[in-house]
């Protein structure tokens, strides 16, 4: 399929209007890092760190860490690489960590919530990337943030690392980006003070939509329910674009939709510039992105939103097969 799309692959993505749109690949294990190439993807906008531990029958340790994720950066080339920090508990447990029954697990002790309650990991692996770094440029992510003062703990965490790893007189990394995840809709309206102090935001739609409309990701029944492009839910994405915009913090969307073409376009006409996809979805993905001109669809989204549609994607479809066939 990347062969259909191979004439446009070294092309940067810019609109039919001339708006530059970034495409970013997500990863997670090494076998993914080729790809970088193959699909023309700027960098990854989403590492998920978690699956290096799921595959293992123990814990890591720091330095196998560390060199993993230096083997990630030099594949990378110089293209920047978001890492997410562990991203575990409920459904994905490891198994070499004791489990506990939750009856929503999704609603769990997971994630940040476990590397704040449980710091050791957090800083083994927060020192593994530093290390890994090493003069470089490094991005590191924290997921599932639902509070301000959840950023800033974790914030600390990587300064008192940062402050440690000097004392050790291991290399820093060069320039060092420390951003959240918007998924839980409580982020989206958080002191604006957050958004000042975070270096960069990054949506996962995925647990973001299901939040949101309260339906299950993983339960066959709900999850096709909502359509993505229902208004509330742009409603609610374009409401976290003009709170970045408001504060200049860089913010891209992560999740599955991001990879849908008809999705990535309408997140680019509300104001998404940066969209991180599996890297089959990059060529699509830019191909249509480079037909359409978003003030258009801007005016198509606005339009059916103003009519009370309930998603927008029926006069979305209609505009394209009439504009971008
Ligand atoms: C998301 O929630 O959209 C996301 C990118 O993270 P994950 O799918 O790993 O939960
Ligand atoms: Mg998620």
């Amino acid at each position: 399929a990347q062969e259909r799309y191979a004439s446009i692959r070294e092309k940067k993505c810019v609109t039919l209007c001339g708006q530059r749109i970034e495409l970013h690949m997500n990863a997670g294990l090494m076998a993914d890092l080729p790809s970088l190439e193959g699909s023309g993807a700027e960098g990854v906008g989403l590492f998920r760190t978690e699956l290096q531990f799921l595959i293992r029958a123990q814990m890591p340790r720091r330095s196998e860490l560390s060199s993993l994720y230096a083997r990630v950066l030099d594949a990378a080339q110089g293209k920047p690489v978001v890492f997410r920090t562990l991203d575990i508990g409920s459904d994905k447990v490891l198994p070499y960590m004791k489990t506990i029954d939750e009856p929503n697990p999704a609603l769990g002790w997971r994630a940040i919530r476990v590397g704040l309650d449980k710091p050791g990991v957090m800083r083994m692996q927060l020192q593994a990337l530093l290390r890994a770094a090493c003069g470089r440029d490094l991005h590191i992510m924290f997921p599932f943030v639902a509070q301000y003062e959840e950023y800033t703990r974790a914030r600390a965490e990587v300064d008192k690392t940062l402050a440690r790893e000097a004392r050790l007189g291991h290399t820093l990394p060069d320039k060092l980006r420390v951003g959240a995840m918007l998924e839980t809709p409580s982020l989206a309206f958080a002191p604006i003070q957050f958004f000042r102090d975070v270096e960069f935001i990054s949506i996962g739609g995925n647990d973001l939509k299901q939040f949101f409309f309260a339906a299950d990701r993983e339960n066959e029944l709900v999850r096709r329910r909502y359509d993505t492009l229902n208004v509330s839910f742009l409603s609610f994405i374009e409401r976290i674009v003009e709170r970045c915009d408001a504060t200049n913090t860089p913010l891209s969307f992560c999740g599955e939709d991001a990879g849908r073409p008809v999705e990535a376009l309408c997140f680019a006409a509300i104001g998404l510039r940066s969209l991180s996809m599996r890297p089959a979805s990059i060529g699509p993905v830019k191909s249509l992105l480079m037909r359409c001109d978003l003030r258009e669809v801007r005016k198509v989204i606005h339009d059916a939103r103003h009519r009370g549609a309930q998603s927008v994607r029926p006069a979305v479809m209609d505009w394209l097969r009439e504009n971008a066939g």
